[in-house]
């Protein structure tokens, strides 16, 4: 009301006693001048009675009316308004004029008053407030609509860039879950998916499907010559050689390690698989250049068929698991599974079955066989021969169950066991003052688990044995199913402080520059030619060579299968250092093995 300029019409004392007509007259000019800033069509100042002490319609000045609700909230401190029109009739002409009122209440203070002194009701002509309002309402909308247009553009692209993105790294994660990271190359999991297709596709079809495994035979030594880095190099290497040499609706897989999986789907004969294999090995025989040498990678594959071999994927993958070992130890690079590799005939495999429980129940037992110093006859050492105390059938003699359980695998469960349980023995047999090294025997499985020693370690540490009381003895045949493999593993075990020995020796394909290079304290010469040297005197000159042989070389020389007096003498005669056989002692249980010891060692000193 000050910007109104109604404020310096007015004061406290004229608000109760009236306007002189001198400051009516003022107002009333103020008005119709238009000085308030805008039209004004009816304006009455009200003092707290409710008497009008101005208007612009004159006769209304002095009256005094019932105070409204709207005048009420003003003199009570609080602006009100509303939209109206003047209501009596000789407002016509104003309402003609003005249209639309924006009826006004507005308390009217006087320097720092709480209360108002009175109120001023004001008509103004709401149309050039509306035109302001719909202006600014349009500019509002104008600028709302291109502010949203703005803010769409804006979120669109970031939420269509996220959501790009969130599908691209869904597509990456379903790719990573069935590729293998390194190679790219189908994983296990992707590889068992596409032969349970192929063997729906062939029932449908009455074709049939091969499942091969492909094994590199000489990767370990690579890995642990040229490093990591260059083993990674060359098995990313190997999969588009391989991928080159199958069809394009043929799979290849990395299953692990150096281990590939190829799958044959839809043949109708069997030799389609094996060209395509020939043609894999084949594949590999061209030198892999890796940080500028050429490094030559030979390979095993071994193959099993759908139907004929088995119906699941699972059964497949071990027979041809089962093939392509048999395919190392051959080296004759393809096999395809036959029964006779593993004899998975019923029997045995419900002997494996049987095997396990066996494990589990701990029907395993142990069975000690001493090995005695020639010319002495001092036992210091024996040999651990495991039987399984079957509850139906007796003691089963290992060759009934061990090679079976080489094919399967079940075999490292097996060392573990016969290793804890000759650990115990000698935990026992120590406590009790009784020193012997114990050897055991390791087949060709255990020998290619580069894992074995670190495990070994730990049953070491369980049972707190010294490692030098264990020995391993490992066959000729089993080291040449790998080589370099073994050898890391052999030179492992060595490093731990345990012995080695080569078991049978005479009866593989050993070559002397193999045995000069591997870590080995002890060769055992096989029995078939110990059991005849009396009698063959081939063998008596074979006996006799091995022992020169390993006396150069540094190593201790063994004669099993001694079973006479006669053999004992012409042993100790050529200078062989022990000696075991029947004539010494057959395996037998802890306490009778005691028995023995302490019976042959009176017999010596008498
Ligand atoms: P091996 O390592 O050559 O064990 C020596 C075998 O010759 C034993 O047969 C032993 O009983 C037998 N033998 C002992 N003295 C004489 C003798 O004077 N004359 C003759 N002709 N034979 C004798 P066993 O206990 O039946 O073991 C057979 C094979 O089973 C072992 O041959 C070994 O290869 C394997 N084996 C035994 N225990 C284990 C084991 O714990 N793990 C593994 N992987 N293989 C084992
Ligand atoms: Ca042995
Ligand atoms: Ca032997």
């Amino acid at each position: 009301m000050a910007d109104l300029g109604v404020g310096g019409q007015l004061s406290p004392t004229s608000l109760q006693r009236g306007l002189s007509q001198e400051r009516v007259k003022r107002l009333d000019r103020s008005i119709k001048e238009g000085r308030f800033g805008a039209q004004v069509a009816l304006i009455k100042i009200w003092d707290r009675t409710g008497r009008i002490v101005y208007s612009n319609k004159s006769k209304e000045i002095g009256r005094r009316f019932p105070i409204s609700s709207d005048l009420r909230e003003a003199l009570d401190g609080d602006v009100a308004n509303e939209l109206s029109k003047l209501e009596d009739p000789d407002n016509a002409v104003a309402n003609q004029r003005f249209g639309q009122l924006l009826e006004v209440y507005v308390p009217l203070r006087f320097g720092g008053d709480e209360k108002p002194k009175g109120a001023v009701e004001l008509y103004l002509p709401f149309q050039p407030v509306a035109a302001v309002i719909r202006e600014d309402t349009l500019k509002l909308y104008a600028l709302l609509f291109v502010g949203l247009s703005v803010l769409y553009a804006i979120l669109f692209r970031v939420v269509a860039r996220a959501s790009r993105k969130l599908t691209r790294a869904a597509a990456e994660r379903a790719h990573q879950a069935l590729h293998d990271a390194l190679t790219d190359l189908p994983n296990r999991a992707l590889f068992r998916d596409r032969v349970q297709e192929a063997i729906a596709a062939a029932e449908r079809n009455g074709t049939a499907v091969a499942v091969m495994i492909m094994d590199l035979d000489r990767f370990k030594e690579i890995n642990d010559t040229l490093g990591h880095h260059n083993g990674d190099e060359l098995l990313c290497n190997v999969g588009p050689r391989l991928e080159r040499a199958v069809r394009t609706s043929d799979t290849v897989a990395r299953l692990g390690g150096d281990e590939f999986g190829l799958l044959v789907p839809n043949i109708t004969d069997r030799s389609v698989a094996e060209r395509i294999a020939r043609r894999a090995v084949e594949s590999l025989e061209a030198p892999f250049e890796i940080q500028g040498l050429n490094l030559e990678v030979e390979a095993s594959i071994g193959a099993a068929f759908f139907p004929d071999q088995g119906t699941d994927v699972d059964t497949l993958l071990q027979r041809a698991d089962v093939a392509m070992y048999t395919a190392k130890r051959g080296h004759s690079g393809y096999v395809e599974y036959a029964t006779e590799h593993d004899a998975y005939s019923f029997t045995r495999l419900r002997l494996m079955t049987e095997l396990r429980q066996a494990m589990d129940n701990d029907e395993l037992v142990i069975h000690y066989q001493p090995k005695a110093a020639l010319p002495t006859g001092k036992v210091t050492s024996v040999e651990a021969l495991v039987r399984w105390q079957h509850p139906e059938r007796g003691l089963i003699p290992p060759c009934d169950f061990i090679p079976a359980a080489e094919n399967t695998g079940a075999i490292k469960t097996l060392t573990l066991d016969v290793i804890d349980k000759v650990l115990s023995q000698s935990y026992a047999w120590r406590n009790g003052g009784i020193r012997l090294k114990v050897s055991v025997n390791l087949s060709a499985r255990c020998l290619l688990d580069v894992e074995l020693p670190a495990t070994i370690y730990q049953l070491l540490r369980k049972w707190e044995v010294p490692p030098s009381t264990l020995q391993f003895e490992v066959t000729e045949s089993s080291i040449m199913a790998d080589p370099p493999r073994v050898q890391t593993v052999l030179e492992k075990l060595r490093s731990l402080g345990i012995e080695i020995a080569i078991d049978d020796f005479g009866t593989g394909y050993f070559s002397l520059s193999n045995l000069k290079n591997l870590p080995v304290d002890e060769i055992k010469i096989d029995k078939l030619f110990v059991t005849r040297m009396a009698a063959d005197h081939h063998d008596a000159a074979i006996v006799q060579s091995t022992i020169d042989l390993a006396r150069n070389l540094n190593l201790r020389v063994v004669a099993e299968g001694v079973e006479t007096k006669d053999v004992w003498e012409r042993l100790s005669e050529l200078g062989c250092d022990l000696a075991q056989g029947a004539y010494i002692g057959c395996p037998s249980e802890p306490d009778e093995l005691l028995d023995l010891l302490a019976k042959r060692r009176v017999e010596r000193i008498a």
